[in-house]
């Protein structure tokens, strides 16, 4: 089954109502990401549902909360990892797009530190947003490298970056979505030449959305897939097996 690095189911329901039968239909597992106990908990009675595919449990405070005055429930964050109810800590990281964004540095800061600990601590993997921040990823590089994976989701950073986040040992997988099909340079450019052991596919449903559509939903990822596999001469079915056996040794254990 095709596995979707990076979504977020609870947000997709304000566009469209059937996204878990589209899901159950185009048999997906995803990761879904929350930075709310309403968000998770929505994600979480998706996830208890047993006839459908697996869904991965991911929390953590998104860097573009503090812009937004959003408040991190901490306590909600540190439960969860406790009760282990979350396989992955995420979306988090460093967002310096533009200027309301970079002028939250400093708390974004505080947010990523406080998560990378806990990461540490509870030997959790991190899935990490990270826009025009690339320069942060190697100051924690020696935290990072103690973690069991590293997901950058929608990689943004060239080849070249992504060849060294590897040499410094760090676990790291990168996952690429709709960027793809609008031909970004950067993506495609990694896409080809990155070894298929580190590469994930994603939609970041429903945002991440193509030119004219409204929102983005998992159908998109078959679409990401068969590019990334012609951009690649190699096989859709290589593709799957090898993306979910990445998948599964990340969120799954296995
Ligand atoms: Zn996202």
């Amino acid at each position: 089954m095709p596995s979707d690095a990076h979504c977020h189911p609870y947000y997709l329901k304000d566009f469209f109502s059937d996204y878990e039968q589209e899901r159950r239909i185009l048999n997906i597992q995803c990761a879904a990401s929350a930075f709310s106990g309403v968000e998770f908990l929505h994600n979480e009675e998706l996830a208890k549902k047993n006839d459908a595919p697996y869904l991965a449990l991911c929390f953590g405070f998104h860097p573009q909360m503090p812009a937004y005055n959003l408040v991190p429930d901490f306590e909600l964050f540190e439960a969860l990892v406790r009760e282990k109810r979350i396989v992955c800590i995420g979306e988090s990281g460093f967002d310096f797009f533009d200027k309301i964004f970079t002028a939250t540095e400093a708390l974004q800061q505080i947010l990523f530190e406080e998560q990378l600990n806990i990461a540490k601590q509870f030997t959790m993997p991190m899935l990490l947003h990270i826009r025009r921040a690339m320069h942060k990823i190697f100051v924690y590089r020696k935290k990072l490298r103690s973690l069991p994976a590293v997901v950058f989701h929608s990689f943004s950073g060239s080849v070249e970056e992504a060849k060294a986040i590897l040499r410094c040992g760090i676990n790291a997988y990168f996952s690429f979505g709709t960027p793809l099909l609008c031909n970004h340079k950067k993506a495609l450019r990694c896409v080809i030449e990155l070894p298929l052991e580190r590469l994930l596919f994603e939609t970041d449903a429903p945002y991440q959305k193509l030119n004219g559509a409204s929102f983005t939903s998992f159908k998109e990822l078959n679409k990401v897939m068969e590019k990334a596999a012609c951009l690649r001469e190699e096989s859709s079915e290589l593709l799957i097996n090898i993306t979910d056996a990445n998948f599964n040794n990340i969120f799954r254990g296995k």
